[in-house]
């Protein structure tokens, strides 16, 4: 057999939630590179539409489609116009840092509704249409703080946890309508999100210290581990969480040798 077909997305249509740059955005070139006609959604239009031109001028067939997940009209109205999708990934999130006394209520709301709400929405009216066809993958982007405790980011990291938890319970309610869904847990991805934070040197040393695969990985190490989720190839894996981390959430690096 051809193994490359576990990979080939021909015949399908993905909506990626959160396209318009860092992880989302390296989902839906893959996507789109793969086959999957591929719609790219978020706030920044003039983005979305710039990448999709060129994908299209690649010879892929991608769109650009105007969310935001935070509002409830925003989202519902997307997910109609996105129409029946086969692949949907949730990539779409914010996150603000400082101590967990210091959250307000408004900036508590906003993260829980770009994270989880609006999330749950989009997945609910994909999931419709999955389960009338009787076919779908749905994958969501966790964190390393949907597994593990990390200082600073107490909102995100709920948020995150409850995407695991729910990819799971979908794993579960949806298994028999052959729809697989399973959350990618990222972990230190050089983006808009963090750049700034990595531009210290104590934070590169730090990393070197304690991570086995030293380098802050690219969103392109997880839109191949995406690709493969959206493919044939991962039909008999559902309600995973799988961590992209270079090992961070895994492993220890010590700086002991043994003697020869
Ligand atoms: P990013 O570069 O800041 O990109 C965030 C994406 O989310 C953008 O495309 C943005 O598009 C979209 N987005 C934000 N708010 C939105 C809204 N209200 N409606 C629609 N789209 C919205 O961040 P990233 O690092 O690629 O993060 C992508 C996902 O990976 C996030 O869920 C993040 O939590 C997760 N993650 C990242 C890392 C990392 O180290 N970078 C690690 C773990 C998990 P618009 O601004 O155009 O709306």
């Amino acid at each position: 057999m051809d193994v490359m077909e576990w990979f080939r997305l021909e015949g399908k249509r993905a909506l990626v939630a959160g396209a318009s740059r860092g992880i989302g955005l390296a989902i839906a070139e893959a996507l789109a590179r793969a086959g999957a006609e591929t719609v790219l959604a978020s706030r920044n239009l003039a983005a979305l539409e710039e990448a999709a031109a060129r994908l299209r001028g690649e010879g892929c067939r991608a769109e650009a489609l105007e969310l935001d997940v935070a509002s409830r009209e925003s989202r519902l109205r997307a997910a109609e116009a996105a129409g029946a999708v086969d692949i949907l990934m949730n990539v779409a999130g914010i996150n603000i840092r400082k101590p967990m006394t210091d959250y307000t209520a408004e900036e508590y709301a906003r993260i829980v509704e770009t994270n989880l709400t609006g999330l749950f929405d989009l997945t609910q009216a994909a999931g419709r249409g999955m389960i009338a066809r009787g076919r779908g993958k749905v994958v969501f982007i966790g964190s390393l703080t949907s597994v593990l405790g990390l200082p600073y980011a107490s909102v995100y990291g709920a948020t995150k946890a409850a995407l695991a938890g729910l990819a799971r319970m979908l794993a579960a309610e949806w298994g028999r309508h052959n729809i697989q869904v399973n959350c990618i847990a990222p972990g230190f991805i050089l983006t808009d999100l963090n750049r700034e934070m990595w531009q210290a040197p104590e934070m590169r040393e730090w990393l070197k210290g304690t991570q086995p695969l030293a380098r802050l990985g690219a969103p392109e190490d997880i839109a191949s581990l995406a690709v493969f989720l959206a493919g044939s190839g991962s039909d008999y894996i559902t309600g995973q969480v799988i961590a992209v981390d270079g090992g961070f959430s895994t492993t220890s690096v010590w700086p002991f040798e043994p003697r020869a």
